[in-house]
């Protein structure tokens, strides 16, 4: 065995990993990345089908973010916030903000809901302790608001947002978060719409009898909207309600229908609940527009970015915040009302000047067209998978891609987990060069930004071909 995988095996603990199976063969040890490719230590090169875990935008090793770190490097990595600023931080701080209020992301359809601007920048290091923020700013100005004495917060079936002890609270993945119940604060539940298990069976039929479906008439945002008022005649006020807005990551890339946060954000508004938007995902051109919400028209009263936000080279976080949030926190020392949370490496400096040189690269109008070609290209390699009997949902927005597969695509009916029917697949798929990781029986494809039509054509003909091999035609 090689020696670094040795090492690995012996010393290293892995993330939502059972360790005695991990143990019982050699792992991949990835020596160095170019692009959209990964290369392992016998040499072989696999392409990164979910941008290393929904991160990477640009590709690996990109000259450009590489020749910014390398020229921060060179002057200080990292010196702290607490008490000092710095550069980089603070020049990304005001271009994120120009991008989340940038006039031209709004489209004029949006008008029948006043969206507020964002103002103020909270660095952190990645998307659970943004979510952190949020939550410990939201409960704080709702507590000085007098909103409530005990405010609760709102958040959707099957959310996920982190694996921080707040972040699993809002969260909603029993697989996950079963062990901790009882550590955990309690939060609402709204419903969320999974429109190909909808249990209005109102769901556009891609394949199957279409006579089956009768028309949408959003019963899921009716839903929502019942919740909301019994929350209201029991007196329950909310600090907020945190969204994956247009589509939910971990709950298997389900994409929420055009026109469903536009309807639930003015709910949200009408009840005077905060809304806390985490596009730790769906940020910095995954769907399409720079931010996913953005799309949709509704702005966050608290916007939470990681993930790509550096581009996918360092952990760098922020949550952007209102002006009415921050001023909720101003006064003198003695008033009480500071903001007591930071972390170590809040606005480290490589990180902000990775993220700063990704941005630039994201405003280039070039790249937005690309996105899309992108994104065409991936839907139309994806439609070939309908043929495949196991295919029971093919979801996609921009650039993000959830194939769900099941026993029976007529009656939809899953397969046991025990079968672990989508690791299986995954590993049909890495063994022909391809990597990327089931979420259940839902494959995830997430290319990088920089990867070639043929490579995403090649990324969707190994699903293919992986189907097949795992579960026959
Ligand atoms: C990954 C993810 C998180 C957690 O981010 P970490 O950087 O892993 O802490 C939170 N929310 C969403 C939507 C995510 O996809």
């Amino acid at each position: 065995m090689n020696p670094l995988a040795q090492k690995d095996l012996q010393y290293v603990w892995h993330p939502f990993t059972q360790m005695q199976e991990w143990s019982q063969q050699e792992p991949l040890v990835i020596t160095s990345g170019k692009g959209a490719l990964l290369r392992d230590q016998h040499g072989k090169s696999y392409l990164d089908a979910n941008a290393s875990i929904w991160t990477n935008l640009h590709g690996h090793t990109h000259p450009r973010i590489n020749r910014s770190i390398r020229r921060q490097l060179a002057r200080i990595s990292h010196s702290s916030a607490l008490g000092l600023a710095n550069e980089p931080a603070s020049l990304l701080a005001e271009q994120l903000i120009k991008v989340a209020n940038h006039p031209s992301l709004w489209p004029r359809s949006s008008s029948s809901l006043t969206n507020p601007k964002l103002r103020k920048v909270f660095f952190s290091d990645d998307g659970s302790t943004a979510l952190e923020t949020a939550l410990k700013m939201a409960y704080e100005h709702a507590m000085r608001r007098g909103i409530s004495k005990h405010p609760r917060f709102l958040s959707l079936d099957q959310a996920y947002h982190g694996d921080t002890v707040g972040a699993v609270s809002l969260g909603q993945v029993p697989l996950f978060h079963r062990a901790y119940d009882r550590l955990l604060f309690r939060t609402d539940k709204v419903m969320s719409p999974y429109c190909y298990r909808c249990p209005f069976n109102r769901a556009k039929a891609e394949r199957g009898d279409a006579r089956l479906h009768r028309r949408c008439q959003w019963e899921c945002v009716q839903t929502v909207e019942r919740t909301l008022e019994q929350a209201q005649s029991k007196g329950q006020a909310y600090a907020g309600w945190v969204v994956e807005p247009v589509v939910q990551g971990v709950a298997g890339m389900v994409v929420q229908p055009e026109g469903w946060l536009k309807r639930v954000g003015r709910l949200a508004r009408q009840a005077g609940i905060p809304l806390i938007f985490d596009e730790v995902m769906t940020g910095f051109g995954r769907t399409g527009p720079m931010f996913a919400s953005h799309g949709e028209g509704v702005q966050a009263d608290f916007l939470c970015l990681a993930k790509g936000m550096s581009g996918g080279y360092l952990p760098m976080a922020a949550t952007l915040v209102t002006d009415d949030i921050f001023r909720s926190f101003l006064g003198s020392y003695a008033s009480g009302k500071t903001f007591y949370h930071g972390h170590s490496f809040t606005g480290n400096q490589l990180g902000a000047a990775a993220s700063l040189e990704s941005l630039r690269m994201l405003k280039d109008l070039h790249d937005l067209r690309w996105r899309k070609s992108l994104s065409k290209t991936l839907a139309e390699a994806c439609d070939s998978l309908w043929g495949s009997p196991h295919v029971g949902d093919i979801r996609q927005t921009g650039t993000v891609v959830g194939v769900e597969l099941v026993k029976n695509w007529k009656t939809k009916e899953a397969w046991g987990s025990n079968q672990r029917v989508g690791q299986r697949v995954c590993e049909a798929m890495a063994l022909h060069g391809v990597l990327t990781r089931p979420i259940g029986d839902v494959i995830v494809l997430m290319p990088p930004y920089c990867c070639s039509p043929g490579q995403i054509r090649r990324m969707v003909r190994t699903l293919r071909r992986s189907l097949t091999q795992v579960l026959g035609s």
